[in-house]
Formats: C-alpha cells, structure tokens, sequence
C-alpha cells in the first residue's frame, strides 16, 4: 500500500510532468473509481478545459489544483488506496491490463490511473465548493507530519485523550495523517518507546522525540523514493524500498541494528508491530 512517503513522491512527480496542461478529454474505463459526481459523464465534462495549476497533498490525498484561463475552475482528487498508480505515458502507450481512467493533456500524453485491486478513488470538486465538501474522507485528516501545525503541544494534546496503545493511536488518520505501519513502528524504535506504551503514560520529553523521529523517517523515506523516478510515477516500485534499510519493521528474529537483540512482532489491533524489546521502554 503507497503510505505517504510515496504518494509524496508521486506528487512532486506529477507537479514535474503534469503542470500548466488542459485536459482535453478523458476515458473511465471502470465506473466506480469515480466516487464523485456519481455521473461519469459529468466526471469528465467537470474536468474538461481545465488545466492543473498545482498538484496538492493532503495525508494520502492528491489534489490537483485546477484553472480556466486563470480563474479557480475546482479541483481533481485522487486516492491511491492499495494498488492505484498514477502513470505518465504516451496515449499510444499500450493499455494496462488494470486500467481504470485516462485523462488526456496534450501532446499525445495522458495521465493513466491503473488499479489491480480497484479500491482506489477520484474525484471532481466544481469550483464553488470546497474539497472537503466532497471529499469526505478529509474532514477527518489529523495534522499532516509536515505541516507547522504538528508541534509537540499538538501531539501531546492529542495523546493526552487517548488509552491505548501508542502504535494504535499512530496508524489513527485523526491523528497524524498519513503515518502507516512502517513508518510508525521506525518512528516508535528511533524514540526509544514500546509501541504497548499508553499515550496517556507518554512523557512530554518521549512525545518531542517520537515527533522528531515520525519527520525524520518519512523525509528519509520521501529523499529515497524521490530519487528513482523519471516520468514514470511507479509508486510499487518505490514502495517496500523502505524495508531493506529498516531499523525494525518486518526484522522479527533478525539482530537490532543497535544492540543486537532479537526484534521481536506482535499483533496490535490486528497490526503487526516489530520493536527491540532492548531499545524501546
Ligand atoms: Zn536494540
């Protein structure tokens, strides 16, 4: 599943290629990947003669920015849930076998979204409504790690409220936007905390490391993925990468990078969680 090191990636990829293009027309090809309007055809009438201004993220949200001859013209969302990937290529490019839309920019190229699972989603916003509007899953995104607003306060604040389980709490999209289960089991070992701690046990001195270490391994993450990629914006191939350098996640047995010992797994709300049972307390 892309997490938000590679939907970043596809982002800044996407804002490289896609820029300043009308689309000229599009083609679904598979009808419920469109979750908003419920018509295809105004789907793609929305869309038409728009040009993308500026790709956007929000969590695992892509938002394209769109205009009309300058003025605010809506806005086009894209969530890649577990398989979508959003390809770059020539229109004679041969179709993939999982091809769901096509939108055509010009000059012979389109954007391709292909989806094996077809989980993933689009949407149209019209221009006089917010993206939250219609895209409901935004209004319950938590702070996005990189924004300014995720200070220690807010995440000491946040925690406060919560029983359970640290790890749980991470994967929570209310809290932290876009933190999946890599990320916070490499976030929980490099802030020396047990993912079974208690947010509400958290000292104020573990939250400002766990919040350092949640930035510090997805910007580590995003300058790995952001590097293997030309025009093709293949988020399988970024995804997963992460693993072969991992302090712990998905190392059960293996030695802990620091100290040697056995990076023991356990199952937290039907996750698994990877943590050296040595460094983290
Ligand atoms: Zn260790």
């Amino acid at each position: 599943m892309p997490e938000l090191p590679e939907v970043e990636t596809v982002r800044r990829g996407l804002n490289q290629v896609t820029l300043a293009q009308e689309i000229q027309g599009g083609d679904v090809l598979l009808d419920r990947t469109i979750a908003r309007p419920l018509s295809v055809d105004e789907f793609l009438a929305g869309l038409k003669g728009s040009a993308i201004a500026q790709w956007h993220r929000r969590g695992k949200y892509l938002l394209a920015e769109l205009t009309k001859q300058t003025q605010p013209a809506g806005w086009l969302g894209v969530h890649l849930r577990m398989t979508g990937q959003l390809l770059w290529l020539d229109t004679q490019a041969p179709l993939q076998k999982h091809t769901r839309v096509r939108l055509f920019l010009g000059d012979a190229k389109e954007l391709r979204f292909v989806d094996q699972r077809t989980f993933g989603q689009m949407w149209w916003v019209p221009a006089e409504m917010q993206p939250e509007a219609v895209i409901t899953g935004l209004q319950k995104l938590g702070l996005d790690p990189f924004s300014d607003d995720f200070s220690v306060n807010y995440l000491a604040q946040q925690l406060r409220q919560r029983r359970r389980p640290i790890k749980t709490a991470l994967l929570d999209q209310a809290l932290v936007a876009g933190i999946g289960n890599i990320y916070a089991d490499e976030a929980l070992f490099l802030s020396g905390i047990r993912s079974t701690t208690l947010c509400s046990d958290l000292k104020l001195e573990q939250i400002k490391r766990l919040r350092t270490a949640i930035i510090q391994v997805l910007q580590a993450s995003i300058e790995a993925g952001g590097t293997t990629f030309s025009n093709f914006l293949n988020v399988q191939g970024v995804n997963g990468n992460y693993g072969g350098v991992a302090w712990v996640y998905n190392r059960a047995t293996q030695p802990c990078r620091v100290c040697g010992t056995s990076i023991q797994r356990l199952k937290l709300a039907g996750r698994s969680s990877h943590f050296c049972p040595q460094c983290q307390s």
